[in-house]
């Protein structure tokens, strides 16, 4: 399975009438591996919202700068959870272009994205996708791709970026579970949308669209909710922040005022040595 789904290939199961968390931010990202559903989500989203696509991208940006930073603090593997479909500037890129030998695993729930990510990785024995639920943290801990290719004793980069406002109950719990195996120096990466109060009516629509739509509600959390995400991790400068102003290289963060604030908080924690 490879290249654009409009042509209706897709896994046994996957019902194609529902518009998916997944492949909604991937049209939004003017990916091709969407149906017609999805895309017609996004358009409604983007018509009533124009910079809901330009959230994406900045959302895309943060993961990119976060994995360039881990990469420059030593860390050379990663689990990447929530990893959706691959696209442009995926994880493993990232990390080959820097170190060849850079192991990444990634951990999604859709069907399409676990297809479409196995497809890409095939015969890559530095990377793998796994399907499964973030929330069961031994499942994953225990998958053969992680037992490959994540060494317990070796840093660690945990990547929750735009994945845990999917969770409702707890996603302390799951982060809690990655620390608790994760070694000295590793370092988690979050990126989360923010609350009602913190957007506009047009964002605050678009949001509520989604869930209709999508079936897997969003769960807001303020800025303070997001930094007690990083228990037990030293969160490291500049704090949580709009997902835009995370160390902002030339052309990411937008002059103040030009466009309504990214929704997004970000930020990064490491596991002192
Ligand atoms: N992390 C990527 C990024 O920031 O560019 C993709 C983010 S996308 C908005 C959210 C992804 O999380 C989707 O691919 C969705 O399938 C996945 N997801 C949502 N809930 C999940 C869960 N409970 N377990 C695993 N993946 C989940």
């Amino acid at each position: 399975m490879s290249g654009d789904v409009a042509d209706g290939r897709h896994p046994s199961g996957v019902d194609i009438d529902r518009p998916s968390a997944a492949r909604v931010y991937d049209a939004l990202l003017g990916g091709s591996a969407n149906f017609a559903a999805d895309r017609a989500l996004a358009r409604q989203m983007l018509t009533a919202e124009p910079h809901a696509g330009r959230w994406a991208q900045a959302n895309r940006a943060f993961l990119r700068r976060a994995v360039d930073f881990l990469l420059d603090e030593g860390v050379r593997q990663f689990v990447d959870l929530g990893s959706g479909l691959p696209t442009v500037g995926n994880v493993h890129e990232i990390v080959h272009a820097a170190d060849p030998d850079g192991r990444v695993v990634y951990v999604d729930i859709d069907p399409v994205a676990v297809a479409h990510g196995q497809s890409l990785l095939a015969g890559d024995d530095r990377a793998a996708m796994v399907q499964a639920d973030i929330r069961d943290v031994n499942a994953i801990l225990a998958d053969p791709a992680t037992q490959d290719l994540i060494d317990p004793d070796q840093p660690v980069g945990v990547l929750a970026v735009a994945v845990l406002h999917f969770v409702a109950d707890d996603p302390a719990r799951i982060l809690a579970g990655f620390r608790s195996v994760a070694a000295p120096g590793s370092h988690l990466v979050v990126s989360h949308l923010t609350t009602p109060d913190e957007m506009s009516a047009a964002t605050v629509g678009v949001v509520a669209q989604y869930n209709t739509r999508t079936g897997t509600p969003l769960t807001f959390r303020s800025r303070a909710q997001v930094a007690d995400l990083f228990a037990g991790w030293r969160l490291l400068e500049p704090g949580v922040v709009p997902v835009d102003a995370w160390w902002p290289e030339p052309g990411d963060l937008e002059a103040p005022g030009a466009h309504p604030r990214v929704p997004i908080w970000a930020g990064v924690g490491r596991l002192p040595y």
